[in-house]
């Protein structure tokens, strides 16, 4: 069963924002902005108001703070937060297309301070009901309005999954900036009971490994780049036997290192290839041992 209303959403306006889908045989996908202003209840009863006037509203209106949320609209229906991409309107594409306000500012990625909740778990498990996948397709985010150059059109008309404002062609914004995208499913792990939905395997991004590995050690002990990346492959290496169970903690330091080497020697590698900066192959394989996906 697909979710039109989030039952812990407080209603905003009075129900009525968009119309039916243009281009409902298109896989759904999710747009993520940031409403640019201050966050806390002040903020979301101003916002929630100010994007009824300027006729604006996403579906749902989500403050990172407090885990209030809002829904304006039903999920299935459009919603009126993008510029039309030329004749193409933006806001009509996929089977569901579900546009989230979160109160906050693209130059503060909202996922290093926010506190996800009750709340974001139901949103996310609404967006789940509607098949919509864990991933970015269109991939990077942008960090800056001079960086928004990645809206990659034929990825928008043909793949579902999670997007950023910055990434929709035909339209100008940076929003919702460089926020950690594996974090917004981490906190809201599938497969809860209750959910209705089946785990989803974890995603690794190897580049965010890589850079982990040759980050991490030159930190203070304990120091993290890619914590939730890391841990993943952290608890593999452990369930390898290779890392003693205290040094799963999200570091790519010197020991876990020192083991990841470990297992590149024992998949055959030797040498420069053994230097325990992970790789494709070796990542792929404990990955299918370990249950997570590797993202290259
Ligand atoms: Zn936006």
């Amino acid at each position: 069963m697909s979710t039109n209303w989030i039952e812990k959403a407080q209603r905003l306006g009075d129900g009525s924002i968009g119309g039916a889908m243009d281009h409902p045989s298109v896989p759904g996908r999710v747009v993520w902005h940031t409403t640019e202003s201050g966050t806390g209840d002040d903020a979301f009863t101003s916002v929630a108001a100010h994007l009824i006037r300027v006729a604006a509203e996403p579906h749902l209106l989500y403050d990172p703070t407090t885990d209030r949320l809002g829904q304006y609209g039903p999920l299935k229906q459009s919603a009126r937060a993008l510029r039309n991409d030329g004749s193409t309107r933006t806001n009509r594409v996929g089977k569901v297309c579900i546009q989230i306000e979160v109160l906050g500012r693209a130059a503060k990625p909202f996922t290093k301070t926010w506190k996800p909740g009750p709340n974001y778990r139901a949103m996310m498990a609404a967006i789940r009901s509607w098949n919509i996948p864990d991933t970015f397709p269109a991939g990077r985010l942008a960090t800056s309005g001079a960086d928004a150059t990645n809206r990659p059109r034929a990825v928008w008309m043909s793949k579902g999954g999670h997007y950023g404002h910055a990434n929709i062609p035909g339209n100008d914004h940076w929003d919702p900036g460089s926020i950690d995208k594996a974090a917004l499913f981490e906190a809201a792990p599938a497969g809860k009971p209750g959910t209705g939905t089946t785990p989803a395997k974890p995603v690794v991004d190897l580049s965010n490994l890589i850079a982990a590995a040759r980050r991490d050690p030159g930190l203070p002990q304990g120091g993290t780049t890619h914590k939730p990346d890391v841990l993943v492959v952290e608890k593999a290496l452990v369930a390898e036997g290779l890392l003693p169970a205290q040094w799963a903690d999200g570091s790519f330091g010197s020991r876990t290192v020192e083991a990841y080497a470990a297992l590149q020697r024992r998949y055959g590698f030797s040498g420069a290839d053994a230097n325990g900066i992970p790789g494709q192959t070796t990542l792929g394989k404990l990955g299918r041992q370990h249950g997570f996906t590797v993202k290259a």
